[in-house]
């Protein structure tokens, strides 16, 4: 099966003639379908249909705008089953964390369809006078440019709010997760958008994406990805001024109290530390335990992992899927050697496999948890984004803060205590944009804010008012 792009309300072939294939991470060099390998001249189409349909869905009434998305949410919904298939078998992660991906994204654009109108009562009149008003108008084109690991909940958190404030879009899904990315498209057809309102263009993110970003009528670049690749997004776009909303990496840092709950701790640790294999820009990757309670912590978290079932992610059986390709596969086995041999001990997880041993059918990693480690080691710094935890001991709240924020990193943390007055040295002190007291790392609302500090994000955030707010201009009026 070959999928086509979605531009101007047409699916077409790309005019490079060329496809690339898609393979599911549970069995190794298999082929879901093909898709195409779009060049530069493809991506100018897109903006182009994008471009010559801004001026009409510009002057759609709010309402109207607002029936479609809410129609493609109803579609979503109703497709909620093939579309976790499909998440599952081209990322890897289990049929219950799709399921839930899709449910995140339901829960998302239905907080934006019920701000929107609110969102533009904002916009009005004056507080001193009647003839000055200031008035939101959207930006333009809008490109849209997501990651693989969450593959249609990251798409929907950027694209509906881009449409509910007018703006036309340009989508280019990751290149491990094409799939999700052009089913949305056709349920946003389905939804009845105007041809080039939305547009879909795979393939490669060092052609096209570089072709999205310095096309100087593309007004706003929305970005979700890797920290090295939003900085390089962030330089071209600053060729023609173009905005950013950056969400990027992680290395977050859960702490635990001596008067935590630590049966909610060990949870929280896995919840956050082993869904979608660890490959969550919010998962936690390092575990800072307060002394006194570190070896019995690590007792139930090493049990919890060792019953854990790692396995195809379509079994509702299967506690954690692969890794989501060779590439994640062959990054995460280095971490782990590299960490072996800084010194780290390896207290859960997989010694390097023997040669002679039968190679895996699917790129599997076993929950991994490293005890000993320090602030030096290149487990403590660096994102590994694969099932790794790094574990190190603190002696008071003051140090566990310096540990969380030695990081180049800010996305997310989380606390466990039972201390309020802990718990707040800890919400003053942590350098993260989500900041957790006895929830886990990955935990979010839709109501608030989503992004990093630091190298984690730049700027507005996603979600709440400002995933709204990145998509306008704000345009001051006066009238005599
Ligand atoms: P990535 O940076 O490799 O790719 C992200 C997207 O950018 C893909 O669609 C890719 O094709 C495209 N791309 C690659 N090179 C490009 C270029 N030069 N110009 C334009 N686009 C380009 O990231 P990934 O491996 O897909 O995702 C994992 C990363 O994403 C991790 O670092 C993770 O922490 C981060 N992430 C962050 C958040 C967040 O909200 N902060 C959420 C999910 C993932």
């Amino acid at each position: 099966m070959t999928f086509a792009n979605f531009i101007r309300g047409q699916w077409s072939a790309s005019r490079s003639g060329a496809t690339f294939g898609d393979e599911n991470p549970a069995i190794r060099g298999s082929s879901l379908a093909e898709f195409q390998s779009s060049t530069v001249d493809d991506v100018r189409d897109a903006v182009d249909a994008a471009a010559q349909a801004f001026p009409s869905w510009r002057r759609t009434p709010v309402t109207e705008r607002k029936h479609h998305v809410q129609t493609f949410l109803t579609l979503l919904r109703d497709s909620r089953e093939e579309l976790s298939r499909i998440v599952t078998l081209e990322n890897g992660k289990t049929i219950r964390e799709s399921r839930a991906e899709v449910d995140s994204a339901l829960v998302e654009g239905t907080h934006h369809v019920n701000q929107i109108e609110a969102f533009y009562e904002g916009s009005g009149p004056g507080a001193f006078s009647s003839k000055t008003w200031m008035q939101y108008e959207p930006v333009g084109v809008a490109g849209i440019i997501s990651p693989w690991n969450f593959p249609m909940n990251v798409m929907c958190r950027k694209t509906l709010p881009a449409l509910l404030t007018g703006n036309t879009v340009v989508f280019k899904p990751a290149t491990f997760t094409p799939w999700s990315g052009v089913f949305m498209a056709t349920l946003l057809e389905k939804a009845g958008l105007p041809p080039g309102v939305f547009n879909c263009v795979t393939g490669a993110g060092s052609t096209i994406g570089h072709a999205l970003v310095t096309d100087p009528r593309v007004r706003a670049i929305s970005f979700t990805g890797s920290t090295a690749v939003g900085k390089q997004i962030q330089q071209q776009a600053a060729e023609n001024l173009t905005r950013t909303q950056l969400e990027l990496g992680g290395k977050n840092a859960l702490i635990v109290m001596e008067d935590a709950d630590l049966a909610q701790a060990v949870d929280a640790a896995i919840t956050a530390g082993f869904s979608n294999a660890g490959q969550w820009c919010t998962s936690t990757s390092r575990v800072l335990l307060h002394r006194p309670i570190a070896r019995p912590f690590l007792e139930r978290l090493v049990a919890r992992c060792e019953k854990m079932t790692v396995g195809d992610g379509l079994s509702e059986a299967t506690d954690m899927g692969p890794v989501a390709g060779p590439a994640q596969y062959r990054d995460v086995r280095a971490a782990i050697r590299q960490a072996e041999a800084a010194g780290a001990r390896m207290v859960a997880g997989d010694p390097e496999p023997r040669a002679a041993s039968p190679e895996p059918s699917g790129y599997f990693i076993r929950p991994t948890v490293f005890a000993d480690v320090t602030p030096d080691m290149a487990i403590f710094r660096e994102e590994i984004f694969g099932p790794v935890l790094a574990i190190c001991e603190f002696d008071s709240i003051d140090e566990a803060i310096a540990l969380g924020n030695r990081s180049m990193y800010g996305l997310s943390s989380a606390i466990f205590t039972t201390s309020h007055e802990t718990a707040r040295t800890y919400i003053d002190g942590i350098e993260a944009g989500l900041a957790h007291v006895n929830v886990h790392t990955g935990y979010k609302e839709p109501a608030m804010p989503f992004g990093g500090v630091k190298q984690s994000g730049a700027g507005l955030p996603e979600n709440s008012e400002t995933g709204l707010e990145f998509f306008v201009d704000r345009k001051a009026v006066y009238v005599r």
